[in-house]
């Protein structure tokens, strides 16, 4: 499944909301070229004025040096103006694209988790790089290059009109070739384009796949498999290129002779019309070089219709993202007290195969609960419903009686947390991985949180300690240390309910007591729900919950599921009996 593109409609409003909002600077591109061009439409008429002065024998020397400094005059105008033009039409451009880019990159942090997890990350990052440059191509070139052409052409249609009407009409000779190849090549090669940018999203899902994945690639011997994929998905894209390639060597052609048409007709035409005694000498060559001017915007005009065609996908794919429909609707109600309450919670991720089969669970505020069971038995599943990240199927997720789903995701995370043991460290300094959490806390605060989780030891070692760089490129932190600076966050959030699911399984076993007793001190009065690989977790619990295929199938004390002799005691006298834990608890 990819994510939405946007249909035209969508995408008509959006660019027209764009040119609404900026009409001002839009208006005053447009004035600043009308006047740029109409001073580069000076020459042909006074080099045609001229041509006519001398076939009389009227022009002296006087008259061809007045003709030549009102020339020199008219270029020097025309380059100033030019200048302010393109000026102001880049900076349009500038703003507009930056604009655009905070809209997408605010829909993108705006999209539910579960709509990424299932397109895949190859699409969004596709959308992300090469349809943003698409998109900065046109908006920053593309617009304002279109508008300054555009202009010129009908300005310089216009001065050939006014110089001689029906001569003029002699430019049109090319259009109908123009707008027939045209219109063949739109009419394929929006499908052709839509086809290569996904086959790009792919082909970056696979490369990006097999880079990610590589030493497992290489412990189970799948190379030659994924070469394979690799192969297809570069196969897809060179199909793709070849196709929108065909189309582009039938339409250059055409639109060339298109061009160059008119300037011969104009001479011909002319060359009869002058011994019909329809035109002056200087009328054709006025109309000669207006056409000879004409064909460099036009041609550029035609060049960039090929190119908004790629731009235009783009950005179809760009906006489509802001129609990914939100996962939840936050609504006015807010919680009575913090207590979380899964009342028949079923859940299928996909239809028809139920993972969770009616769940019940009620921690009392402050209990510390472990979840145990075989993998696959749903306690993943279950702690991402507790703490809303997707709403059950069927059932109720609720908090102080609010369902998790219908609160704003910020005020959720202040009260319900979920930790995982998948953690990234974010590049930029420690400080800034922490403030993530807390955007307004304190240095200090950010070395007691540090000091919580049992991290003190090594932020001292580092170089500038909270200001040192890490992530990619900077001081890369052990899984054990980020998972610490994970922690710390959430120290710094401070939710009243967390949801560990093997929150210090990387941790190794000696380092996790510590940081579990450190732990200890921190969740003091919260409640937590432990999904635990770990049995000790177990023990030390309130309430021991097992899950087997989807349902709870034991629950109570440590001491009293040990005694049941049930499935609990079973895990637990295996464990026991055979982890290499040592017994300092
Ligand atoms: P546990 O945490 O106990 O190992 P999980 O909650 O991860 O169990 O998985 C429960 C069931 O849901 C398993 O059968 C698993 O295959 C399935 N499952 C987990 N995640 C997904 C997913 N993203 N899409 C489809 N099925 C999933």
């Amino acid at each position: 499944m990819l994510l939405p593109i946007a249909d035209g409609r969508a995408l008509r409003t959006t660019i027209g909301h764009l040119i609404a909002r900026h009409r001002l600077e839009l208006a005053a591109v447009v004035v600043l070229q009308v006047l740029a061009a109409l001073a580069g439409l000076a020459g042909p008429l006074i080099i045609g004025r001229l041509i006519d002065a001398m076939t009389r024998g009227a022009a002296d020397a006087a008259t061809v040096d007045l003709a030549l400094v009102i020339l020199v005059t008219t270029v020097v105008v025309q380059a100033i103006l030019t200048r302010f033009a393109q000026l102001t039409s880049l900076r349009l451009g500038e703003t507009v694209f930056a604009r655009l880019r905070e809209r997408f990159l605010e829909s993108v942090l705006a999209l539910p988790l579960s709509t990424v997890e299932i397109a895949g990350t190859g699409d969004l990052l596709s959308r992300t790089t090469s349809d943003i440059d698409s998109v900065a191509q046109i908006v920053r070139f593309g617009v304002p290059r279109l508008l300054i052409t555009g202009v010129t052409a009908i300005l310089t249609a216009l001065a050939a009109a006014l110089v001689n009407p029906l001569l003029a009409l002699v430019l049109l000779a090319g259009s109908p070739l123009l707008w027939a190849g045209t219109r063949w090549y739109m009419k394929r090669s929006k499908a052709g384009y839509r086809r290569q940018l996904a086959s790009y999203g792919r082909l970056v899902g696979v490369v990006g796949e097999t880079v990610e994945g590589a030493s497992t690639i290489d412990a189970l011997d799948l190379a030659a498999a994924q070469r394979r994929k690799i192969d297809e998905a570069l196969r897809e894209r060179r199909n793709a290129e070849w196709y929108t390639l065909g189309l582009r060597s039938v339409w250059y052609p055409v639109t060339t002779l298109g061009l160059l048409l008119p300037v011969v007709l104009v001479l011909l035409v002319g060359g009869i019309m002058i011994g019909g005694g329809l035109a002056t000498a200087g009328q054709v060559a006025a109309i000669a070089l207006y056409s000879m001017q004409l064909a460099g915007p036009v041609e550029e005009l035609v060049t960039w219709m090929d190119r908004i065609q790629v731009g235009t996908t783009a950005l179809a794919r760009i906006v489509g993202v802001e129609q990914v429909p939100a996962d939840r609707e936050p609504g006015d109600a807010r919680p009575q007290s913090d207590r979380l309450v899964a009342e028949d919670v079923r859940f299928s991720y996909r239809d028809g195969t139920e993972v969770l089969h009616g769940v019940d669970l009620a921690p009392t505020p402050g209990e510390r609960i472990a979840i145990v069971g075989p993998s696959g038995s749903g306690k993943s599943t279950f702690g991402r419903l507790l703490t809303g990240i997707a709403a059950p199927t069927s059932g109720r997720v609720t908090l102080g009686g609010v369902e998790l789903t219908r609160l704003p995701i910020p005020e959720l995370r202040e009260r319900v947390a979920l930790v995982t043991q998948e953690q990234h460290v974010f590049v930029g300094t420690l400080a800034d991985n922490l403030r993530l959490a807390a955007p307004q806390a304190l240095e200090t605060e950010l070395i007691e949180a540090l000091r919580v989780v049992g991290a003190a030891g090594w932020l001292r070692a580092l170089p500038q300690g909270l200001n040192t760089r890490v992530g990619s490129g900077g001081v890369v932190l052990t899984p054990a240390q980020a998972q610490q600076v994970a922690l710390a966050r959430l120290v710094l959030l401070d939710p009243q309910t967390l949801v560990l699911d093997e929150a210090t399984s990387l941790i190794d076993p000696r380092a996790a007591r510590g940081l579990e007793r450190a732990l200890d001190r921190v969740l003091e009065g919260r409640t937590v729900i432990a999904i635990a690989h770990r049995l000790h977790t177990a023990r030390d619990a309130d309430r021991v919950v097992v899950m087997r295929d989807g349902r709870i199938t034991e629950a109570g004390s440590h001491d009293e599921l040990v005694a049941l002799g049930g499935e609990y005691a079973g895990l637990w006298n295996a464990w026991h009996g055979t982890a290499g834990e040592p017994p300092t608890h």
